[in-house]
């Protein structure tokens, strides 16, 4: 009875947890997504606590430390998650990410450790449990690498660890990667070497550190998408080792997702993965464009002009970016939007798939501010109605916005889908200065006659000019 109760807890987690991933995908229902995933992920969680039993019918216990580890790290979470600016999601998604690696390959290493001792005990022989060893060094070995590359990657993302790169590199990379798994290859055919699962271990967190330090610091969203994909395959490991379903669906859907998530990135980027791995778009910025060509002398527009040409607009079209994040300027950004619409403005906002430093992070900033879903546009609607624009107003945006995507075959972001601002009648860029943004390269479009510059703090530039178009 107990068994088939925890069957049900197992599918109504997986059910769940595809509903929920489902969910994910519309910012209207994302924060409920989660909900329903987390709910299913609690039912299977509780479920193994109190339903498991073994063949020899006894329950799970060790109690106290089960309670003990989920209060501590239950109350860590919901703390770090609470108090993380929007700014250091990535940093904080690597961080979870590293310790779910971590998690994998403890259980690969408890594992390992219990078949050990059947062996040495004649409970069974070593060449059958050589499938078992097998599922075993994949988890170790995924897991080890994705948690030694998250907190490199972490550490990328909050300027603790720097750009390490040196000639040969990938050659030693690949060595070290080419001897773990010979190391793993030989645990498997002779589970008697107990001692080189820690040998493994050892390897595969060098290899970690070393697969993420020469990939640039901008790099990291896409590297810890492909670290999540492979904590998803080490956790899907250990469902396999555990004849445990909900692990296995929760692994594979995780693992399908960051490797989806992982070419979408690249995609919106127009690079391919083996160019974000080994080259170094992002790593060593320049403040120079690509081509070092003289752009030329830009305009700057007055708060009070801006605020005339916007007041009088039939509409304006809002492109956000990075900068608007950075300034945490969505609640006020949302505010002039209102002012604009009661003046009978109509207002719409541009979202450029990669704009800020994760995906979606427009969606989930301008949702947080309350801006109506109906009112954001992906880049391609966007890019039909640019025309019809009379004012776009650029906040903290820049190469999502770059013509040189189109125009220029040199540039490093050439071929990179963009919104093509220059359709509408003008354009405002809000920024604080000439300086490039994530991919070190200048602007064109800074440049051109349509352009003016508003130069600022987004927060303080979009309350100023709140009280400007009030005034006009
Ligand atoms: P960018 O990084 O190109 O530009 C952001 C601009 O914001 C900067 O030029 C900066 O200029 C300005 N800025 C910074 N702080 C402020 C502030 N307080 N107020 C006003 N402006 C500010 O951002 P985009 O969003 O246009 O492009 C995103 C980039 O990130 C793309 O290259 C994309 O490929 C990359 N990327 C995105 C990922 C994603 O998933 N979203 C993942 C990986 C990479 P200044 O210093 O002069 O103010």
């Amino acid at each position: 009875m107990q068994s088939h109760l925890l069957t049900l807890c197992y599918l109504i987690g997986s059910i769940t947890f595809i509903i929920g991933l489902k969910m994910l995908s519309n910012p209207a229902s994302a924060r409920k997504g989660n909900l329903v995933a987390a709910f299913g992920m609690a039912i299977a969680i509780l479920g193994t606590i109190f339903l498991y039993t073994s063949e020899t019918g006894e329950h799970l216990g060790n109690y106290p430390w089960i309670f003990g580890g989920l209060l501590v790290g239950g109350v860590v979470g919901t703390l770090a998650a609470k108090k993380v600016k929007m700014t250091a999601m990535p940093e904080m998604v690597s961080l979870f990410n590293g310790m779910g690696g971590a998690c994998a390959a403890l259980i690969s290493v408890v594992e390992f450790n219990h078949l050990s001792k059947e062996i040495a005990e004649g409970v069974v022989s070593a060449g059958d449990v050589q499938p078992t060893v097998l599922i075993i060094v994949l988890g170790l070995i995924i897991g080890s690498v994705s948690f030694a590359g998250s907190m490199i990657a972490w550490g990328k993302l909050n300027g603790k660890v720097k750009d390490l790169s040196f000639t040969g590199q990938n050659i030693l990379n690949l060595l070290v990667l080419a001897i773990t798994l010979a190391a793993g290859a030989y645990l498997v055919y002779d589970p008697t070497q107990h001692m080189l699962v820690y040998v493994i271990l050892g390897l595969a967190l060098v290899y970690g550190v070393f697969f993420v330090m020469p990939i640039g610091g901008a790099d990291m969203p896409v590297v810890i998408s492909l670290l999540n994909s492979f904590t998803g395959v080490a956790a899907a490991c250990g469902g396999f080792l555990y004849d445990n379903k909900v692990m296995l669906t929760g692994g594979i859907l995780v693992g399908a997702a960051g490797t989806l998530l992982t070419i979408l990135m690249c995609k919106a980027m127009n690079r391919s993965l083996q160019n974000v791995l080994i080259g170094s778009f992002g790593g060593h910025k320049s403040a120079a464009g690509a081509s070092g060509k003289d752009q030329g002398a830009y305009k700057e527009i007055s708060l009070a002009d801006a605020a005339m040409v916007m007041s009088y607009a039939n509409k304006v079209m809002v492109v956000p970016g990075y900068g608007l994040a950075v300034a945490q300027a969505q609640h006020v950004c949302h505010e002039l939007e209102k002012i604009l619409e009661e003046k009978g403005v109509e207002v719409k906002y541009a979202i450029h798939p990669v704009a800020g430093r994760m995906p979606g992070h427009m969606n989930v900033l301008l949702a947080e501010a309350d801006v109506p879903y109906e009112k954001l546009l992906e880049m391609e609607q966007a890019n039909d109605e640019f025309k019809t624009c009379d004012v776009v107003l650029i906040l903290g945006a820049n190469d999502v916005v770059n013509p040189a995507a189109k125009n220029d075959p040199a540039s490093p972001i050439y071929g990179m889908p963009i919104l093509e601002v220059e359709f509408a009648k003008t354009v405002i860029v809000n920024k604080r200065s000439m300086k490039p943004g994530y991919a070190g390269i200048e602007n064109d479009l800074f440049f051109q006659p349509k352009t003016s510059m508003l130069f600022g703090d987004a927060k303080k530039v979009l309350q100023d000019l709140c009280a400007e178009v009030k005034s006009v």
